[in-house]
């Protein structure tokens, strides 16, 4: 990397991995620059951003909340641009170094897949994106010169592991997972789940999606076909473990039986960092380990039966096409009739499977048929809650 400042969009810069960008930022405002930010509705946050970090664009996504939100505060050097046109106009700009991807869901993959075909680097949190279309999207990255860099810590520590041994030695990956707040329920106490407890994580503060989504472990269901299509993996050599401390990111084992590991203290700002400052490494605000403490770290392997998401993950790596964006929109619509309390905790990963076992399947889909079954699958998710 060039010892000049890097110039970055935030798509997102509202949810908890946008904030956290920004606090790296600020903390290395020498190396980094914010140049466009982006909402939806949260549009006060986005104006008290600006002042903060006076970048060129920011850009309001929903465009009812953009009419209705006070603009006044906003710094003159900074412009005002409304709904999906500008976001990807501000993602196109030449003066942009890196796209943070940091928007929740299926929302997340026009900005990503715009800042790919730009051939900008894009540092990847939206993790649907490569959910719904990896290899759609890795071959546009690679058509148009685009890096993707991990931001999800397991995805992260894989990346950064994978540079102690040459690829073709590569045995397997293991992604370990906190196994959320009911790693230890059982299934009578999982069926009686409340919102309040599933958004409650014991390691981790996220957005309300994503936690939802670790308390069930389709999580970790959705990193095993991220790292399928990011890493270039087969399924098979994906694996999954327990680690209910969060200090574990994830680890590589080569073909001689060493395995390497990345480890530090729960924190995105430091896999944020990372992809943000690659090859380098830089000082930063991320936790460090006090190494005058004394640590205890279990690892176990995950109970398929409690939580079945994990084999949905795997049977979707495997069988690829139609079926990511299938689940990935399922998903989606299950965990918000969840949060409006219209289905239990349990019923989620069965209506997923369900809406999954019923699609028509298709091996090679185009972006657009992509989207097309996304909006079919939520759909068909509120079919089978009966609304
Ligand atoms: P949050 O819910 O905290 O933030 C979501 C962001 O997306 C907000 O800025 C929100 O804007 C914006 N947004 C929501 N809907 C839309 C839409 N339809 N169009 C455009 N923008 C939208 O999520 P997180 O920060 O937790 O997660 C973001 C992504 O990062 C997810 O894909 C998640 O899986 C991934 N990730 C998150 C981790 C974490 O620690 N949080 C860890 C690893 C991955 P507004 O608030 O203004 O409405
Ligand atoms: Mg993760």
């Amino acid at each position: 990397m060039s010892r000049s400042i890097r110039r970055i969009v935030i798509l997102g810069s509202t949810g908890s991995i946008g904030r956290s960008t920004l606090e790296v930022v600020a903390a290395s405002r020498d190396r980094l620059s914010v140049i466009g930010l982006t909402a939806h509705r949260s549009c006060q946050r986005l104006v008290d951003q600006a002042r903060q970090f006076s970048p060129q664009w920011v850009v309001a996504t929903d465009e009812q909340a953009a009419a209705e939100a006070d603009w006044s505060g906003l710094p003159s050097e900074t412009q005002l641009l409304v709904g999906l046109d500008g976001l990807r106009r501000v993602v196109s700009e030449a003066a942009v170094d890196i796209v943070v991807a940091a928007i929740v869901g299926s929302a997340g993959l026009t900005g990503a897949w715009h800042a790919v075909q730009n051939g900008k680097t894009l540092a990847l949190a939206n993790k649907e994106t490569l959910v719904m279309a990896g290899p759609l999207v890795m071959a546009e990255a690679a058509r148009c010169g685009a890096t993707i860099l991990p931001v999800d810590s397991e995805h992260s520590a894989v990346f950064q592991t994978l540079h102690a041994g040459r690829r073709e030695d590569l045995k397997r990956v293991i992604l370990t997972a906190s196994g959320g707040p009911f790693r230890q329920y059982s299934q009578q106490q999982l069926e009686q789940v409340t919102v309040q407890e599933a958004l409650n994580h014991p390691t981790w503060t996220m957005g309300p999606k994503i936690t939802v989504d670790s308390a069930t472990m389709m999580n970790k269901a959705l990193e095993i076909i991220e790292a399928r299509w990011l890493f270039g993996l087969e399924p098979d050599q994906i694996d999954v473990v327990i680690h209910p401390q969060s200090m574990i990111h994830s680890l590589v084992e080569f073909r001689d039986g060493s395995v390497v590991a990345q480890l530090s203290p729960p924190d995105m700002r430091l896999p944020i960092q990372y992809a943000l400052t690659y090859p380098e490494r830089m000082d930063g605000p991320a936790t460090r380990f006090d190494w005058s403490r004394n640590f205890s770290w279990e690892i176990f392997p995950p109970d398929k039966t409690r939580f079945p998401a994990l084999e949905l993950g795997h049977e979707v790596a495997r069988r690829g096409g139609t079926s990511g964006a299938v689940l990935n929109a399922a998903n989606e619509a299950a965990v918000e009739a969840f949060l409006a309390g219209k289905i239990r905790f349990p019923d989620i990963v069965p209506a997923c499977r369900s809406v999954l076992e019923h699609h028509h399947f298709d091996p090679s889909p185009s972006l657009d048929e992509l989207w097309k079954l996304d909006a079919w699958a939520r759909r068909e998710i509120a079919t089978w809650i009966g609304i």
